[in-house]
């Protein structure tokens, strides 16, 4: 039987998107590779646009174990400087985030295929032909790429404007003091050629993400070791937070080619859609991914459910987000740049409102977002 709407990919851009339109009653599937709950590179930031969008879907992050952030804090070498954040923000891991929003997913009507991953999408008569791997197809009329970070065979993305940094992923319990210290802030560490977040998550745990250029990884060695000796030497700071903590995971999680910049501002064909990272990636440092994912999802069911094209979608998407995205590009440049890192800490540190200013800039623009928030 043909789909309405065929989804590939179960991040929240996708599950996001699927939820309103099955309890609009349309005949949706989607297809998500991993089969339960997993981790993913992220920083698990929750900003105060994402949870407006994930409680207009029914789901309260306070509600699953996230925890709130208030500050943020920027830390180098020798300056540091604190601000609270413009907004009120969460902290929450992606293996519950993800999950929860797959599970609503279903009880919305969505009949959710999991463990299975698309490895074909073509063009039909009357719509597409997803094959999957274990050999069978599905046909549905209109299709939405919302593969994330990975690009379906057949459909890449353009490489975006900083594409040369590869992203690191690992949970911790710290110290008892180091917790203590860290509780309500997240915090941003510049070391040579990358930047590093630190937050506390659900379960007393914290989450260090960290994006490196390869260039420099491969001086390193590759290793995570390597990376994290050379974090916690350059950055006082995060050597305190890291000397006494325990990893909780053997190995982290990793991510290469992040198309950092990429803003998708035509469809391919105007009945196939590209949510999420498939449609714009924003420099992790801003902690808006997961609010322009579901932003994103919002506004193509909006556009599916009122019958328009996915030319007339991704041209408004690109529109709101385009400025925000090359605004945070140019700024995560100079934030992984040596020379220019003394200066950014200067700054903040004399003037710790700047650090205000680059949030509220580097975000989804107020008015492009739509009434649920
Ligand atoms: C280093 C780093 C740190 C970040 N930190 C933050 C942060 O703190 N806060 C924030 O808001 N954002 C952050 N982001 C961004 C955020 O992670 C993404 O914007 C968000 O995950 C995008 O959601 P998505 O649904 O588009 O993609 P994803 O979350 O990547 O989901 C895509 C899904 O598609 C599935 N999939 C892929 N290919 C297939 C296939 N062929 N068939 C079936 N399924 C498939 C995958 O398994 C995956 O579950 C960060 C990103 C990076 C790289």
């Amino acid at each position: 039987m043909t789909d309405d709407l065929l989804v590939v990919g179960g991040g929240p851009a996708g599950a996001a998107l699927a939820i309103p339109l099955a309890l609009a009653g349309r005949r949706v599937t989607l297809v998500e590779r991993t089969s339960g709950p997993h981790d993913k590179v992220c920083g698990e930031f929750v900003s105060h646009e994402a949870i407006a969008y994930l409680a207009a879907l029914g789901i309260e992050p306070a509600a699953l174990g996230a925890v709130p952030i208030g500050r943020l804090r920027l830390a180098g070498r020798r300056l540091s400087a604190t601000v609270a954040l413009p907004f009120a923000a969460m902290s929450l891991s992606r293996r519950v985030l993800d999950e929860v929003l797959l599970a609503r997913a279903a009880t919305a009507g969505v009949r959710v295929r999991r463990g299975r991953r698309v490895l074909a999408l073509e063009p039909t008569a009357t719509g597409f032909s997803a094959r999957l791997d274990d050999g069978t197809a599905l046909a549905a009329r209109q299709a939405v790429l919302a593969t994330g970070k990975h690009d379906l065979r057949g459909h890449p993305r353009a490489p975006g404007r900083q594409n040369d940094l590869v992203g690191f992923k690992s949970h911790f319990r710290l110290a008892p003091d180091e917790a203590r210290a860290l509780a309500g802030h997240v915090e941003l560490a510049l070391f040579a050629d990358g930047y590093a977040g630190l937050e506390p998550i659900e379960h007393g745990l914290a989450n260090l993400c960290l994006v490196v250029r390869r260039a420099r990884l491969a001086a390193l060695g590759g290793t995570w070791a390597a990376v994290l000796a050379h974090v916690t030497r350059a950055v006082p700071l995060f050597g305190r937070r890291l000397a006494c903590a325990t990893a909780i995971q053997a190995r982290p999680l990793t991510v290469a080619a992040i198309p950092y910049g990429f803003v998708s501002s035509s469809a391919d064909r105007p009945d196939l859609w590209r949510i999420g990272d498939q449609a714009a990636v924003i420099p992790s440092f801003s902690g808006d991914g997961l609010s322009m994912a579901l932003h994103s999802a919002r506004l193509a069911a909006d556009h599916l459910l009122a019958g328009r094209s996915a030319a007339a979608f991704q041209t408004q998407l690109a529109a709101e987000l385009g400025a925000q995205v090359g605004r945070a590009t140019m700024l995560s440049r100079l934030l992984v740049d040596p020379r220019a890192q003394g200066g950014l800490l200067l700054a903040a540190h004399l003037v710790p409102g700047l650090m205000r200013l680059v949030a509220r800039a580097t975000r989804v623009p107020a008015p492009a977002l739509l009434a649920a928030t």
